[in-house]
């Protein structure tokens, strides 16, 4: 799997970072996500499926490998 996300569109609402917490954080300053892992394990597959799902603004994007 490789994640990507578009930070220009992000709101900062957090879903992706309680979804998927090894995956995605949010800078201190302003919130925006931060993609720390952008091929993670096969354990965060369906975390980050979840995380997609819930982002109100549709940043998150994957490609299964
Ligand atoms: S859920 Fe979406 S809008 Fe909210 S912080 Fe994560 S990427 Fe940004």
């Amino acid at each position: 799997m490789r994640v990507r996300v578009d930070r220009e569109k992000c709101c900062g609402a957090g879903q992706c970072v309680l979804a998927a917490p090894g995956v995605f954080d949010q800078s201190d300053e302003e919130g925006i996500v931060v993609l720390l892992d952008p091929t993670p394990p096969a354990g965060a597959h369906a975390a980050v499926r979840d995380a997609a799902a819930f982002c109100p603004a549709g940043v998150i994007a994957f490609e299964e490998a």
